[in-house]
C-alpha cells in the first residue's frame, strides 16, 4: 500500500451507541482512534480504518472512572487488586477511598500507584496509620490523627493526594468523633482539598454530622442501610437535601455492607441520584457480592436511575471531582486519550444488595475496553457460576 493509500485511522468502532454526558452525547456514531488518541467521533469513519469491529447493539462510554474503591494490595487486608478488579473490568481511572494513611502512603505510592497501569488518586486517611486492617479501627487511638504529617504528605504528592478520608463510624472513631472530624476538616481546609465521610452507624444522626461539612466534601455511602442514613422513614431528611443544595456531595459508594435497595429505591424514586456512583470494591467484596464498578452501576440503573445519569456518575462527575479531567478522563472527544469501554447488556441475572436482599436485572458487560488506544485483557464477571 502506498502512503496515499494509508487509512486514515488505526482502529474504528462502528455501529454502536456512543453515550458521553459530558458532551451530552447519545448517538449511532462512529468512534475512530490513532496511536493512543480518539481522532474522530462521527459517521462514515469505518471506510477509512486499518481495523474495524463492529459494536452493533452495544454502548461506547468513556473509559469508566471509579470514585471510592480500596486498592492497597498486599499492605492492607482491604486492597482488592487493582487491575483485575479495576482496569480489566472497564476502569481506566480510580480513587482509593483512605486505604493509606502518611505511614503507609509511600508504600501505597511504590506498590500500587507507580505499578499499575491505570492513572490512581488518593484520598488519604487521616489517621497515619490509613485502613490496614478492619477490625482495628484506625482512629480508635485519636493521637493517629496527625495533621502536620498528612499536610506534608499531601503537599509532597499532589499528582495523587486529591482528597482526605475519615471513617466516622463509632467503631473507628470512638466517641471522640467530633473532635476528629473538626480536626480532618481543618487539615483538608489547609491543604484545600476536600474531605470524604463515611457513614453508617455514626454515633449521631447524620444531620448532626452535616452540619460541619463544607461545600466539596463528600458523604460516603448515602444509600446506607445501618443507622442514621439519609432516610427518616420514606422521606429523605430535609438537612439531605439541604446539604446538597450547598454543595455538599452524596457518593453511593456500594460496599460490602453499605447499599440496601430498600434505601436506593426510595431515594432515586425522590430524585436523589448519587453525585458519584461509585463501587466501594475491596479485598471482601470484590468476588460479590459487589463485584466491579459495572455491577454497581447495573443495580442502581435497575432501581431506577437513568442509563446516562449512571453513566455521567461514574465518568465525567467523579473525573471533575478528583481533578483528572485536565488529563482527559471522563469524556470521549476528538483529541482526547482513547479510554473506551463497550458495553453490551447481558440477560437478566440475580444481583445481591450488601443488606441480604437481591434483584434482577440485566447487568452490563465490557466487551472491549481500550486503554490509551490499546485493547485491555479483559476478565469475565465474577459472579458466574463455575463451569
Ligand atoms: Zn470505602
Amino acid at each position: 500500500m502506498t502512503s496515499a493509500q494509508q487509512p486514515a485511522y488505526d482502529h474504528v468502532l462502528t455501529g454502536g451507541t456512543v453515550v458521553d454526558p459530558a458532551s451530552g452525547t447519545d448517538a449511532r456514531l462512529d468512534v475512530a482512534i490513532s496511536g493512543t488518541r480518539v481522532a474522530a467521533i462521527g459517521t462514515g469513519l469505518a471506510a477509512d480504518a486499518a481495523k474495524v469491529t463492529d459494536v452493533t447493539g452495544q454502548r461506547v462510554l468513556p473509559g469508566l472512572v471509579e470514585g471510592h474503591t480500596h486498592i492497597f494490595q498486599h499492605v492492607s487486608k482491604v486492597g482488592a487488586p487493582p487491575e483485575e478488579a479495576h482496569l480489566r473490568r472497564g476502569v481506566v481511572a480510580a480513587a482509593d477511598a483512605g486505604t493509606a494513611g502518611a505511614s503507609t502512603f509511600a508504600a501505597f505510592r511504590t506498590l500500587v500507584v507507580e505499578p499499575t497501569e491505570m492513572r490512581i488518586v488518593d484520598f488519604l486517611n487521616v489517621s497515619v496509620l490509613g485502613l490496614i486492617d478492619f477490625r482495628f479501627g484506625e482512629l480508635l487511638n485519636p493521637d493517629t490523627l496527625v495533621v502536620d504529617d498528612a499536610l506534608e504528605t499531601a503537599a509532597a504528592n499532589p499528582d495523587v493526594v486529591r482528597g482526605f478520608k475519615i471513617r466516622l463510624s463509632e467503631d473507628v472513631v470512638g466517641e471522640q468523633w467530633e473532635t476528629l472530624l473538626k480536626k480532618s476538616l481543618s487539615l483538608a481546609e489547609q491543604a484545600g482539598l476536600p474531605l470524604m465521610v463515611h457513614i453508617g452507624e455514626t454515633s449521631e444522626p447524620l444531620p448532626v454530622v452535616l452540619d460541619h461539612l463544607r461545600p466539596g466534601d463528600i458523604v460516603a455511602h448515602c444509600y446506607t442501610g445501618k443507622p442514621h442514613g439519609i432516610l427518616d422513614g420514606d422521606a429523605i431528611l430535609p438537612e439531605v437535601l439541604a446539604a446538597r443544595e450547598r454543595g455538599v456531595l452524596f457518593d453511593s459508594a456500594h460496599g460490602k455492607s453499605n447499599l440496601s435497595f430498600e434505601v436506593a429505591r426510595r431515594a432515586i424514586a425522590q430524585g436523589f441520584l448519587p453525585d458519584v456512583l461509585s463501587s466501594d470494591t475491596s479485598a471482601r467484596n470484590w468476588r460479590g457480592p459487589v463485584f466491579d464498578l459495572l455491577t454497581s452501576m447495573s443495580k442502581l440503573i435497575a432501581l431506577g436511575v437513568p442509563f446516562t445519569e449512571a453513566v455521567g456518575r461514574a465518568t465525567v462527575r467523579p473525573a471533575a471531582l478528583l481533578g483528572l479531567d485536565g488529563e482527559g478522563y471522563g469524556r470521549l472527544e476528538a483529541g482526547g486519550p482513547a479510554h473506551v469501554t463497550v458495553v453490551a447488556e447481558t440477560e437478566e441475572v440475580v444481583l445481591p444488595d450488601a443488606a441480604g436482599n437481591s434483584l434482577t436485572a440485566p447487568r452490563l458487560e465490557p466487551t472491549l475496553v481500550l486503554h490509551h488506544g490499546a485493547p485491555v485483557d479483559t476478565v469475565p464477571w465474577r459472579g458466574l457460576p463455575a463451569e
